[in-house]
């Protein structure tokens, strides 16, 4: 009995197994041909690294690391790289696949990995992350490279961290190679509006979807779980568009505030103190607390499997925007449908970030950069497209949006597939 319960709550909360299941789903709505879905099923190549690092104290230590590229029929694979310590193989399975999916929702030429670290960063001193990286680097560059496959940052990685791994790759060939990886600092090649890219992608969707919902932002209330990179740009971005944000958490805790909070100076407490926790005028609540709180919008932008069977049926939002990659379960997923709560789901929600990033490898190639506004314009096009795509699909199929949206991703993917046929 043990035994049993014990292999379900795994398997729920499975990363992998829940990529799956999404798109199984999609793919029994296209009908897709079983040799096709067999292929996209599965991730096509899986690098697992061993790998030593000099500590301060003279030590050496092991870490443990992953580069995945789950499909590259659309072009070269395309997907961060996450330090934390609880980095799993199935993790970045999953966080490959939804890759490969977000791109061909987004109509951009990539298809999908994603690479992974166990550690946790914060325990690291400047110089021991810089040799973590800077190996971990030289691990995968067997897989990686500008028409291989581009890493970009993830959860607990930097634009700092993106220079190593561009520096690792350069001194190894002799010549610099800035197109090898995206989110870089703008003095070696990365690109205005990078950094701001996820957060104003949610903001983007979060006012289209609002506007198909009959939903006015000047009149929602907003948390956000996780006001990292994609977290605190997407409550900035939203607080200046009208929505009152009245919740944000991070691992060092979570607030809620009877008021909008002045989001800019939430971000200025953060910088100063480490945590969003302690600001002022604020009342500490945990970060269950936050998902369930009464707000009409719901961002979960920290980790996967944050909404599940366990508190779907509490969510008091009647929208969720996935900035996350994965927040939302497949159990979830069915509940809140049943609610008529709408998720936008990760593949479209947090594009904007590969979206810029493929911006800047293509800058990048041509040695010829754009200026910030119109890499906004830009991306505010693709977002806006790919919502209304997916929106379209939902509705025309009866389902919800999620399925839409893979529907649109898995089949272009899977005429990829078809057109270059099976090697050899
Ligand atoms: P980040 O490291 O900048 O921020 C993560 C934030 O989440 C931090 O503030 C951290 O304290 C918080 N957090 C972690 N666990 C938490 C928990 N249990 N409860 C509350 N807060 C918690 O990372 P990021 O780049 O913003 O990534 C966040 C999510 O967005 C991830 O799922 C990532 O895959 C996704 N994403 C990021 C990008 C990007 O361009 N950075 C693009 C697409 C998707």
């Amino acid at each position: 009995m043990a035994q049993t319960a014990l292999l379900t709550a795994e398997t729920v909360d499975d990363p992998w197994r829940n990529a799956q299941r999404q798109f199984d789903a999609a793919a029994d709505l296209l009908g897709l041909e079983a040799g096709t879905r067999a292929f996209l099923r599965e991730a096509q190549r899986q690098l697992i690294v061993n790998f030593p690092v000099k500590m301060d104290d003279g030590s050496v230590r092991m870490f443990e690391g992953y580069r995945v590229q789950h499909n590259l029929a659309r072009g070269p694979a395309k997907g961060g790289i996450r330090f934390h310590p609880g980095v799993t193989l199935s993790e970045v399975k999953a966080l490959a696949m939804w890759m490969t999916w977000k791109c061909a929702a987004a109509g951009i030429p990539f298809g999908g990995a994603k690479g992974g670290v166990v550690v946790d960063p914060k325990r690291l001193s400047l110089g021991e992350l810089e040799r973590l990286t800077r190996r971990y680097a030289a691990e995968i560059s067997v897989l990686i490279g500008p028409e291989r496959d581009i890493p970009a940052p993830d959860v607990n990685t930097t634009p700092q961290v993106m220079a190593w791994i561009m520096d690792t790759m350069s001194m190894s060939a002799g010549y610099s190679i800035p197109a090898c990886v995206t989110g870089k600092p703008l003095s070696v090649g990365g690109s205005e509006g990078r950094n701001e890219a996820t957060g104003r992608g949610v903001a983007v969707v979060a006012l289209r979807a609002c506007a198909h919902m009959g939903r006015e932002p000047r009149q929602s209330t907003v948390a956000v779980e996780g006001f990292g990179n994609a977290g605190s740009i997407a409550a900035r971005l939203m607080a200046a568009d009208g929505f009152a944000i009245r919740a944000v958490s991070d691992t060092g805790g979570a607030i809620w505030s009877d008021k909008p909070l002045p989001v800019l100076d939430v971000i200025e407490h953060k910088k100063r103190t480490g945590s969003v926790a302690g600001f002022p005028g604020t009342r500490a609540i945990s970060d269950a607390e936050l998902l369930v709180s009464p707000v009409d919008v719901l961002v979960p932008a920290a980790l996967e499997n944050q909404i599940t069977g366990a508190n779907a049926g509490r969510i008091q939002a009647k929208l969720i925007l996935e900035a996350a990659n994965g927040p939302v379960t497949p159990d979830a997923d069915e509940i809140l449908h049943s609610r008529g709560v709408t998720v936008v789901p990760d593949i479209i929600a947090n594009a904007g970030g590969v979206t810029v990033s493929y911006f800047e490898w293509v800058q990048d190639l041509q040695s010829f950069f754009w200026e910030e506004g119109e890499i906004n314009k830009r991306l505010e096009h693709i977002m806006t497209a790919s919502f209304e795509t997916a929106w379209e699909a939902a509705e025309h199929l009866h389902v919800p949006l999620r399925l839409g949206a893979y529907t649109v991703a898995v089949q272009r993917v899977a005429e990829a597939t078809t057109a270059r046929g099976i090697y050899p």
